[in-house]
């Protein structure tokens, strides 16, 4: 019987591990820097990064850094399996993926450059990435064109000798402000073969002449360090080209796959999070002659989420297994990306649900919650482009199988 649901011991290990670092020691300062926010933002934020320095002291003292990276880069080497356990756990604190060193956007840049950096690349850039002595971002989305369409990116590069010259508009760059470089995708081939070889990815190195921070954008959820960067005659080395020219969309495919797991891990942990509140709640409430637990109308609530945060765990461990052994995971992970951004939305909206006034308030994380869950369905793919991939998906297996079973996970059965 080849299925097995469980995780090697040594993974088990590890995960049991974060688990006990993120309740004993993350949380409870998380919960520390919620209690004491003083309404100024600058304020906030250094205290933030101040305590996140700190336990990033002791997470590396733990051995529990960079869980994602091959131990020659300081990292524990897990694959997306592993690293699918050991993500749920991190992220039931909000900080941390911060604390462990695997944080969107550095996760996803750290892959980007050990699969695509030069050796001189890689010393220059990723070394400090994975030391946590510098930050990265990276800068795609554009504010005139549909980000969903990479193909109608305007930013432009053009050759100037050993140099490339870049013009162009940013926004939505996350970690903009005090990122150490950027990863930014330039459209440098005016007539390619296909639309999908325009671009290409330069390497960044910040501050830099031409890289204006116009503003941080506000959000729904406050302001957050996501940036709209103006680009005008910036002149970047010819070296610092990532991957080859034209390559920036398959960059950019290569990157988002893992990419959008890590995210869905993140989710997962977040609705773990939301349900557990949920029940706790329930059992505490009392209205109406019983406790809310006691209601059938919460037990909807309560088994529709347990029901979904099931599915959505199958379908990211599925999908992380497709991509450690070698399988084509693309569909998988825009079924799964789509599924799980779902489920956070209506879990963390059931469990507010429960909560009443107090859920509305800023006195639980649930509020917060909520509102960082609304970009979940539409960054990183958005919902319907998820949908269009699967669709095609779907029809192109019974076109050529008479069977749409490929398409539904491949599985055997
Ligand atoms: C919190 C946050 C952080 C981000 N961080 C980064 C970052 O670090 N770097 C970066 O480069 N970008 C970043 N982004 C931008 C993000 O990647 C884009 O928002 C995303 O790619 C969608 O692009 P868009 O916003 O231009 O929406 P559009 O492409 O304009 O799409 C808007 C809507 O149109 C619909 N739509 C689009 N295409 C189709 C289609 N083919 N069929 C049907 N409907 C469609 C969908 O409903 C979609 O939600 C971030 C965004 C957020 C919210």
């Amino acid at each position: 019987m080849a299925i097995d649901f469980t995780f090697a011991p040594e993974i088990e290990d590890v995960r049991l591990r974060v688990r006990e670092f993120v309740s004993t020691v993350i949380s409870p300062a998380e919960a520390d820097l919620r209690a004491n926010v003083s309404g100024d933002s600058r304020k906030d934020r250094r205290a933030t990064i101040e305590t996140i320095v700190a336990l990033r002291a002791q997470a590396r003292d733990c051995g529990l850094w960079l869980p994602h990276m091959p131990p020659e880069w300081g990292g524990m080497g897990l694959g997306p399996t592993a690293m699918a356990a050991v993500s749920a756990e991190a992220a039931r604190a909000g900080i941390g993926p911060f604390v462990l060193n695997c944080q969107a956007p550095d996760e996803g840049n750290q892959h980007t450059l050990l699969h695509w950096g030069t050796p001189e690349q890689k010393e220059k850039y990723l070394r400090p990435l994975c030391d946590g002595t510098a930050r990265s971002c990276f800068a795609m989305t554009e504010p005139e064109v549909a980000g969903s369409d990479p193909t109608l990116i305007q930013t432009s590069a053009v050759r100037d000798g050993e140099e490339w010259v870049i013009n162009g508009h940013k926004w939505f760059i996350s970690g903009a402000r005090g990122a150490g470089f950027a990863i930014l995708i330039a459209r440098t081939e005016d007539d390619p073969e296909l639309p999908q070889a325009a671009n290409t990815a330069f390497i960044v190195d910040l501050p830099s002449d031409g890289w204006d921070i116009v503003r941080d954008v506000e959000t729904m959820s406050g302001s957050h360090n996501h940036c709209e960067i103006r680009i005008t005659d910036l002149r970047v080395p010819a070296a610092n080209m990532l991957g080859g020219r034209g390559q920036g969309h398959l960059l950019g495919q290569a990157r988002l796959g893992p990419a959008r797991l890590a995210h869905c891990m993140r989710w997962i942990a977040q609705c773990e999070t939301a349900l557990d509140m949920m029940v706790d709640r329930s059992l505490t409430r009392y209205s109406h002659g019983s406790f809310l637990a006691e209601k059938q109308g919460i037990q909807w609530l309560i088994a529709d989420s347990t029901m979904e945060l099931y599915q959505a765990k199958l379908m990211v461990l599925h999908a992380a297994y497709r991509l450690e052994n070698g399988l084509s995971f693309k569909t998988e992970v825009s079924m799964a990306k789509h599924f799980v951004a779902n489920t956070l939305w209506r879990v963390v909206d059931r469990a507010i649900q429960v909560h009443g006034a107090l859920g509305y308030s800023t006195d639980t994380p649930l509020a917060d919650m909520l509102k960082q869950a609304r970009w979940s369905r539409f960054a990183d793919g958005a919902d319907e482009v998820h949908q269009m991939t699967i669709a095609r998906n779907a029809i192109t297996a019974f076109r050529d199988h008479g069977s749409t079973r490929t398409a539904t996970g491949d599985l055997p059965f």
